[in-house]
């Protein structure tokens, strides 16, 4: 059987931290690799959820060097490639720090050997992790249902291979399920029967079964997965959400990040003085200009200092948000704006839908970095 490596990289953030737990209590057998690459621009609370998961993780994180040749003698990774890009400071368009910080330092560490990246995307969220270019790294999203990355999903079910899945399905279905199931199998993805449909049709007739068709499949390609004898993730049928996230730090010890803990504002609104509650809602660079104007606010009042570190780098004359600059954004009046706004906006909604601060994550966490926040 060929090496294959199973590696998963920690953000810092809640779910890669979640992840790493759950699948050492479920799948204690993979012989995972935790490692992360570091910004040197992270919050505190941060580090100490890394230090925290390395000890419930019996196992070190390794930290991969994002610098290869260091000429720069500069403060930080970060600050690093800041200096190598002039002092131009990355923004959602131009965003050098992910690919230089991440990406970049990530495919070294992998070099050429068939590797499986366990990527913590979870089963409430609707977007795709980052997918390697390099052929011989595989994502695996163990808390959704569909375990498969978007390229295998359409290999597996492209057209074309209607008739191999039905040889596959034929020996691990009974012939009445068989019967029930094979509509579904062989019909031909259209405008009116979309990719998306016919795999939750089969994903409705067993995730199991579906996990061990995609497994004989990838025996018939190049793709890490195909090489192993067995993979536990097969038999998965787990799907983790926001709550379970929480519920799974919780109890291994390691708890959430401190910078989730909601904390009181006060904003007059009308002559009338108001009660809001602000967090950070994602792990990457204090700076990180992803972020909402209600987290700068929290950085400002919550991390003063850095806050004052993240006004430095806009000496330059470039600035992390295109519509102001810290400066202009740490105006009293500026300030109780922004808190008016979020006040306002988040009540209604609460007032509509029950919204509570795990909504607000999930509507912040859809933008950004996938690298960097999960
Ligand atoms: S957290 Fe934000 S600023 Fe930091 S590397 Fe990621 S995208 Fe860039």
């Amino acid at each position: 059987m060929a090496k294959v490596r199973h590696v998963l990289g920690i953000s810092g953030g809640k779910d890669s931290a979640a992840l790493a737990l759950f699948l050492k209590s479920r799948h204690p057998e993979l012989d995972i690799e935790y490692y992360t690459s570091d910004t040197g621009r992270e919050l505190d609370e941060t580090y100490a959820l890394i230090e925290r998961l390395n000890s419930a993780l019996g196992k070190p994180i390794l930290r991969i060097d994002p610098i290869k040749e260091n000429h720069t003698n500069a403060p930080s990774n970060f600050d690093h490639f800041l200096e190598l890009y002039g002092g131009y400071l990355p923004s959602s368009m131009a965003r050098w720090c992910t690919k230089k910080l991440k990406l970049e330092p990530f495919e070294e560490y992998i070099g050429e050997v068939p590797t499986i990246s366990y990527v913590g995307i979870r089963g409430d969220e609707d977007r795709e992790g980052y997918i390697s270019k390099k052929p011989n790294v595989q994502s695996i999203f163990p808390f959704r249902e569909n375990i498969w990355s978007e390229d295998v999903t359409k290999k597996v079910l492209a057209n074309s291979n209607r008739d191999q899945l039905l040889n596959y399905y034929r020996e691990i279905l009974s012939p009445q399920e068989l019967a029930q199931a094979e509509p579904y199998i062989s019909k031909a993805i259209s405008a009116s029967f979309t990719q998306k449909q016919k795999l939750e049709s089969l994903l409705r007739i067993g995730i199991k079964e579906y996990n061990q068709v995609v497994f004989q499949y990838l025996k018939t390609t190049d793709y890490p997965v195909g090489k192993l004898d067995h993979f536990p993730l097969v038999d998965n049928e787990e799907v983790i959400r926001l709550t379970d996230v929480f519920r799974i730090l919780d109890e291994s010890g390691v708890g959430a990040p401190e910078y989730y803990r909601e904390l009181e504002y006060e904003v007059e609104i009308d002559g009338e003085l108001k009660k809001g509650t602000y967090a950070r809602s994602r792990s990457g660079c204090f700076f990180c200009f992803y972020q909402q104007k209600i987290e700068w606010v929290w950085l400002l009042e919550q991390h003063p200092d850095l806050f004052a570190k993240a006004m430095t780098y806009e000496q330059e004359g470039y600035t992390w948000m295109q519509e102001e600059t810290l400066s202009e954004l740490s105006q009293p009046e500026r300030i109780a704006a922004i808190k008016k706004e979020h006040y306002i906006r988040t009540h209604r909604i609460q007032a509509k839908s029950q919204q509570n601060w795990q909504d607000e994550i999930l509507a912040a966490e859809g933008v950004g970095c996938a690298s960097c926040f999960i």
